[in-house]
């Protein structure tokens, strides 16, 4: 799940890039609406965190001006302003959740994984194909039926993999969905992270598309 935070106040980005990187997310930080709009309006990330009082532009015409081009991108407002007026005007505009400063990281936690959960093709929590399934609820997989122990990385590999079943995945877009931007990554890891997972799940789940990228067979 690759995110974007956007957000002015540098320790509070600070403390929530080392928290959420901590739980193997990809997070990438901007501290401006401008920076905002153009990240999103070239490399879109899966999640935007959003801070409502921007030091150029109100976030919620950030929001409104995202919106236009990307309806269904899960947006999770952050802001001070905890009351009823604005949190209404906030989720008016096309924000999908709402959090209030301060707030404890597990709920923030909670709350991206509920977005997360959402953004999936599958309602279900649990994405199958094949022996392998997949809860993203528990984050836990199993191949006929037994455990898997994969890494939070090789898990998150996964996932993308399994949710897009039968479509190509680029080298590229698995890797800005693994990683963040600035993060030190051997030119081989996601080739390593491949071989240990055919290793756990069979050599033939996971297809290489020569030049491409990776697939998973939808079953
Ligand atoms: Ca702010």
């Amino acid at each position: 799940m690759s995110i974007l935070l956007v957000e002015d106040d540098q320790d509070l980005a600070t403390g929530l890039l080392e928290a959420l990187r901590k739980e193997g997310l990809s997070i990438n930080h901007v501290g401006t609406a401008k920076a905002a709009l153009h990240v999103i309006g070239t490399e879109t990330p899966e999640i935007v965190i959003l801070d409502l009082g921007l030091p150029d532009k109100d976030g919620l015409d950030v929001l409104r001006q995202l919106r236009r081009q990307h309806r269904d991108l899960p947006v999770l407002v952050l802001t001070a302003r905890d009351s009823l007026g604005d949190k209404v005007a906030g989720l008016d505009s096309g924000a999908d959740d709402y959090l209030a400063k301060p707030f404890e990281m597990a709920e923030l936690l909670a709350r991206l994984r509920v977005l997360g959960r959402r953004m999936g093709t599958s309602s279900s929590n649990v994405i199958s194909v094949g022996a392998v399934n997949l809860d993203t609820t528990s984050q836990t997989v199993t191949v006929n039926g037994e455990p898997a122990d994969l890494p939070r990385r090789e898990y998150m590999l996964l996932k993308v993999l399994m949710e897009n079943a039968g479509r190509v995945q680029t080298r590229d877009s698995l890797e800005n969905k693994l990683y963040s931007w600035g993060e030190e990554v051997a030119s081989n890891a996601l080739e390593v992270h491949i071989h240990h997972l055919r290793k756990k799940l069979g050599s033939d789940f996971i297809a290489t598309v020569r030049g491409v990228g990776y697939t998973v067979k939808e079953a």
